[in-house]
């Protein structure tokens, strides 16, 4: 917390990481933010000096229309926000949390003076993470070249999206993001209120990560002490405009030597089993529709089937022309229906199961039913939801027994 100096004024930089309506009335605003003075230090030439320790805020606002208008500040989602701060009571209240999972005490400080903030130099190519390298595509290719997938399955992860891709046992190879319910829907997360059963996560293989892009509700649970050892796996991410506490998250995986950048210019990767594809928009600071997205073939004795792990972004992004039918889908961007993100749905075979991943009670109403609506109508009537249970996908053998024989893990789908 900044300092609890009474009335002391601080100057802020900061990552506007979510804009959410509550009503028509107000809107909920997070900003990810460090101290002028910190983001002055940034220095891609010594990111050494980049590391976890770096203290960062997270400031939770809620404004009404009204107030909106009279400071004339345009929020707009994934761009930067200057502003100051003290316990000086102001029109401007915020909430203010040291972590994403909103579920310590919070300070309460007053905004003053915000406005827009471009980045600049050095500080952009740091928050456009091109101080990274890219990863070879070969390296690519190499890690999931030889996985055999027998299933899919949707986590319980509260509000958010992580999926295994699993062998037989049910055994995690690979997960394809490590979310969770963060912010004010930190209750959908396992083990709180709205979703009591707490999660323990399988490392039994080293499982690889696939991260669809950066947003936290996708990969927040890797920020648990408890699931720490998803950051000794070896992770595969694209390249976003990201603010600084995913910077941060960045630096720790590339300290380790396990943050795998895929190249922008990559659209696709294939193997036996996997189709990956690296989605593009005008906007890059549209991280739903600028991220990775991947087709499972998951085999059996008998059948092969096809599984679309979309993340958030518009199917009508990705290439599915050969998929006449797919037999299973996680729904894209836990069941939204904003921004044609339903335009051009795949069709769903006879047999089939679609998976919405999302939270009881959760802030964006998720999952919408004109969401539910529309897949419907490309076939997709078998639906689950995480809520319920993990989800088995891609699947016709029901697994009985909890993968690695029920030490640690509590991944075992139960529909
Ligand atoms: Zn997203
Ligand atoms: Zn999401």
């Amino acid at each position: 917390m900044p300092e609890r100096n009474s009335k002391s004024i601080k100057h802020f930089i900061a990552y506007v990481e979510q804009i959410e309506e509550l009503n028509n009335e107000t809107k909920n605003i997070i900003l990810d933010a460090l101290t002028m003075d910190m983001y002055n230090r940034l220095d891609p030439e010594n990111l050494s000096n980049i590391n976890t320790e770096i203290p960062t805020y997270f400031f939770n606002i809620v404004l009404s229309n009204e107030q909106l208008r009279i400071s004339e500040i345009n929020f707009e989602i994934n761009s930067w926000v200057q502003f100051s701060a003290s316990e000086e009571q102001s029109e401007f209240r915020a909430q203010v949390y040291n972590d994403i999972v909103f579920e310590d005490n919070f300070n309460l400080l007053y905004i003053k003076d915000i406005k827009p903030f471009s980045l600049e130099g050095k500080q952009k190519k740091i928050f456009s993470m091109e101080i990274f390298d890219e990863a070879e595509k070969n390296d690519l290719f190499d890690f999931i070249n030889d996985i055999e997938a027998n299933m899919v399955i949707a986590y319980n992860v509260g509000q958010g999206n992580c999926n295994g891709i699993c062998d037989e046992t049910g055994m995690p190879l690979i997960y394809f993001d490590f979310g969770g319910g963060v912010f004010q829907n930190t209750k959908t997360y396992p083990g709180n209120y709205e979703n009591p059963i707490a999660i323990n996560f399988c490392f039994t293989t080293s499982p690889l990560v696939i991260l669809s892009h950066w947003d936290w509700d996708h990969m927040a649970s890797a920020t648990k002490i408890k699931h720490a050892a998803i950051k000794e796996c070896i992770w595969i991410a694209p390249k976003q405009e990201i603010g600084i506490t995913h910077f941060k998250f960045a630096m720790e995986l590339n300290k380790k030597g396990n943050l795998f950048i895929w190249p922008n210019h990559l659209l696709t990767l294939r193997t036996r089993n996997f189709h990956i594809q690296k989605l593009h928009t005008s906007d890059p600071k549209d991280k739903n529709n600028n991220g990775l997205s991947m087709i499972v073939r998951t085999r059996s004795i008998y059948n092969e089937y096809f599984v679309l792990l979309p993340g958030d972004a518009n199917y009508s992004l990705l290439d599915l022309k050969e998929y006449e039918y797919l037999h299973g889908l996680v729904a894209t961007h836990h069941g939204a229906s904003s921004h044609n993100c339903l335009d051009t749905i795949p069709k769903a075979s006879l047999l089939h199961t679609i998976a919405y991943s999302y939270g009881k009670n959760n802030t964006h109403k998720h999952p919408k039913r004109l969401s539910i609506l529309e897949h419907k109508k490309s076939g997709w009537r078998n639906k689950k939801s995480t809520q319920n249970g993990h989800i088995a996908l891609g699947t016709d053998h029901i697994i009985k027994t909890i993968p690695c024989g029920g030490h640690h893990c509590s991944l075992l789908p139960k529909q």
